[in-house]
């Protein structure tokens, strides 16, 4: 049976005036719109008390698994203002997926595609005055799994909770195309074969932070992984696909293979990018290979890649070779292949372009 999203309308909702006031500077979901979507799982019961209510706090027992073993999934993506007023969702089938996916790695209930696009579809229709209408701001939806049984034994919960909230959100790097710093970090690592890397769970980000900290004493804002095994092939950041462009048109990024998590800004870019005189290729990147392009001029512009910020350029990536700390700077960050792609992706996402791929879902239709 699909699990239905009705709406108990949030009694005391945010006022006009208020709303007004949060969208006209909305930081990057600085607050959650009035409602939210929930759904709970049960080993009895299946899923069930699906609902859109007002946002509110959960009551959990702080003996919940979540809290202590981490068995927590999650999902980001957009709800876009085109410039008629109508409001839509980008390849929200492919965010479903991959929540499934997620929920098989970490052993938790799965939910269907069909239901997992009603929620979302329901929390943008009931929230639909929060979705801004600025240049490149949207609505950041952030649908989410936890465990939630009372228990400190070790095993799969046998209670769940499903959730969608979300709110406004400007673009993500406050200053959008402005080269980003990335430290390549050989001293951690966020994936191993086997392990949760490809799929999207809270854990990776909490492991990724230690790096992060690591980059920012560098002065490094963002972090680019390598394999856990050598150190020495390029994977992704820690919530962003990498690409690097050659000078003869090749796009390359490495292949997911377990360790990477399968990007949809990532799919979407490789996909587009022969329309745009550029070659998709898959393949393993090595730190070495990256470099000695950037030195020979070969690559001038590499970029990261995700939902949130769309993509953002490269300016420079410093690492620690032989224990001296040495930069590289990209010649052209905001170049031609850079910005073509940016501005492909975000003129479909905002109605701007054609959506030749049938990429777009409009929400309430
Ligand atoms: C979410 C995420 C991405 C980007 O995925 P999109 O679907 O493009 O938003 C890339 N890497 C990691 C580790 C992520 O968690």
């Amino acid at each position: 049976m699909p699990l239905s999203f009705d709406i108990v309308s949030n009694p005391n909702p945010t006022s006009a005036a208020r709303l007004a006031q949060i969208l006209a500077n909305p930081g990057f979901v600085n607050h959650f719109s009035d409602h939210m979507a929930q759904a709970t799982w049960t080993a009895a019961q299946g899923w069930h008390d699906s609902a859109v209510t007002a946002f509110d706090a959960w009551a959990m027992s702080p003996g919940s698994a979540v809290f202590h073993y981490a068995q927590e999934i999650f999902e980001g993506l957009k709800v876009y203002r085109h410039q008629d007023g109508t409001i839509w969702l980008f390849r929200p089938e492919m965010n479903a997926q991959r929540l499934q996916r997620s929920a098989s790695r970490l052993d938790l209930p799965q939910l269907t595609v069909e239901d997992f696009l009603t929620s979302v579809n329901a929390l943008a229709r009931v929230d639909e005055a929060w979705v801004p209408s600025g240049d490149e701001m949207s609505y950041y939806m952030r649908p989410f799994m936890v465990a939630d049984e009372a228990f400190l034994g070790v095993h799969s919960a046998s209670r769940v909770r499903y959730a969608v909230i979300g709110g406004p959100a400007a673009p993500y790097l406050a200053d959008g195309m402005t080269p980003v710093d990335i430290w390549v970090t050989t001293t951690y690592s966020r994936a191993g074969d086997g392990g949760t890397g490809g799929v999207k769970c809270g854990g990776n980000y909490a492991s990724a932070l230690a790096a992060q900290r690591e980059g920012s004493q560098h002065g490094c804002p963002q972090v680019l992984f390598t394999d856990a095994a050598h150190h020495e092939w390029i994977e992704e950041l820690g919530g962003m696909n990498f690409f690097a462009v050659r000078s003869d048109g090749m796009l390359i990024t490495p292949p997911t293979a377990g360790t990477i998590l399968e990007g949809i800004t990532r799919d979407s870019i490789l996909t587009l990018a022969p329309s745009l005189g550029l070659t998709p290729d898959v393949r393993p990147l090595s730190i070495a290979e990256l470099l000695d392009g950037i030195a020979t001029g070969q690559i001038r512009e590499a970029f990261a890649c995700g939902t949130a910020a769309v993509v953002t350029p490269i300016g420079r990536l410093t690492h620690r070779v032989n224990g001296v700390v040495e930069s590289a700077d990209l010649a052209e960050p905001l170049g031609e292949a850079t910005s073509a792609i940016r501005k492909a992706l975000v003129d479909i996402q905002w109605g701007r372009a054609e959506d030749r791929f049938g990429w777009m879902h409009r929400v309430g239709q």
